[in-house]
């Protein structure tokens, strides 16, 4: 009788995938280090944020690390939220914008702690990361 080949195509997708997972790990791991990380295609000099592990210009897989705490962004937009998704109904009212870092943009939270009042489109803004209850991280921007 033949052996029977196995059929192992689906590991070739598994790799990919576990390769994709590892590097948002990354992300995890340097928001325990007060980094909020993005990546950059150095061969087209294009930035992603959310990071991301191959670049959508040259299909390369060369991007590189860096982090956005080490930079200043400017409010683009902003809205305070009253209403949340299910989940979010404990955080309201919450305020959600958008910074524009030039080369990328973050979507995110302003801290609640900044006055509603002292929030102006085109004022310099930083990322930080932020602690939430049970370990868990996320981040939150604040005036520069
Ligand atoms: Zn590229």
């Amino acid at each position: 009788m033949a052996k029977r080949e196995i059929d192992d195509r689906f590991k070739k997708f598994g790799t990919v995938s576990f390769t994709s997972i590892s590097k948002v790990n990354d992300f995890v791991d340097s928001l325990e280090q007060g980094k909020v990380m993005a990546t950059r295609c150095p061969d087209c000099n294009i930035s992603y944020f959310p990071p991301r592990v191959d670049c959508q210009n040259c299909l390369g897989s060369n991007n590189e690390w860096f982090d956005t705490t080490e930079k200043e962004g400017t409010l683009a937009t902003f809205s305070k939220m009253k209403y949340g998704p299910v989940g979010f109904e404990d955080d309201l009212p919450y305020t959600i914008a958008v910074l524009d870092f030039g080369d990328f943009k973050m979507f995110g939270r302003i801290d609640n702690n900044v006055p509603d009042d002292s929030i102006k489109i085109g004022m310099k803004m930083r990322v930080h990361v932020n602690d939430l209850q049970a370990d868990q991280k996320n981040f939150v921007f604040k005036p520069a």
